[in-house]
């Protein structure tokens, strides 16, 4: 950050910011939650956030989760943002009580079968790449219907929505369309298979605005929180475990 403005006034800002969004979009702002983005960010700036009121934070990566959570004030709920891998499913529920980004019914399945065994009840969003482009994870859209069936009977797991990553666009409106589309989906989704999803996981620092307007419950925010991330590593930006 370049002005010596505190964590606190950066909160304040953005929690002005997404009313003015649902004001727009005639939505109620208690039907949108922030997520503080800590990743690469060590224990004292998630207590300084906790600080300024914020209560839900995301790590992208398991082993980074696993190593700062227990230095964390207690309280906050974590949020798995990142891909997992099916070997790192049972520490991520040590950690995670919400999991983001499960993109394939084998995972889904993995989680469901260790959570029931360790005795949690993680809440899952499956991630969709609505963009379509190759370098992305996630379940094309035509492949939700059956993952979601998959997930209903499940004993442990909650499958609460679903979640996206949205192309980078220096022009953030040009991201809309994704967002309407995991909506749209979404509610789809709902329709045809008598399902709740009541959770959309969309928007981040450069468009979360766009994301609220298109009905995000969840946005994920850590640069305009948090400032440039310390260690800059291009395959963790896209969420990728090493
Ligand atoms: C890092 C990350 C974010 C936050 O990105 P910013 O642009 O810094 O707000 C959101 N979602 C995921 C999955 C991430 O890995």
């Amino acid at each position: 950050m370049t002005d010596d403005r505190s964590i606190a006034d950066y909160c304040a800002e953005v929690q002005q910011r997404m009313a003015a969004a649902c004001a727009r979009a005639g939505r109620r702002v208690e039907e949108v939650a922030l997520i503080g983005v800590t990743k690469t960010f060590g224990p004292e700036v998630v207590a300084e956030a906790w600080q300024a009121g914020i209560r839900r934070f995301g790590e992208n990566r398991v082993q980074e989760g696993a190593a700062k959570i227990p230095h964390c004030p207690g309280g906050p709920e974590w949020h798995l943002i990142g891909h997992l891998q099916r070997n790192k499913v049972r520490a991520a529920l040590e950690f995670f009580p919400v999991i983001h980004a499960v993109d394939s019914g084998r995972l889904l399945a993995q989680i469901d079968r260790v959570a029931d065994e360790i005795g949690c009840q993680p809440r899952v969003l499956l991630e969709v790449n609505v963009s379509g482009e190759a370098s992305k994870f996630g379940l094309k859209p035509d492949e939700l219907p059956a993952v979601i069936e998959q997930a209903l009977p499940m004993r442990a797991l909650t499958l609460v929505g679903l979640m996206t990553m949205a192309p980078f666009c220096p022009d953030p409106q040009q991201t809309r369309p994704v967002f309407a589309r995991l909506r749209e989906l979404r509610d789809r989704m709902e329709r045809e298979l008598g399902v709740g999803l009541p959770h959309l996981s969309m928007g981040m620092s450069n468009d979360f605005e766009i994301a609220v307007e298109e009905g995000a419950t969840w946005v994920r925010l850590g640069s305009i929180l948090f400032g440039h991330r310390p260690r800059w590593r291009p395959a963790q930006e896209e969420g990728v475990e090493e």
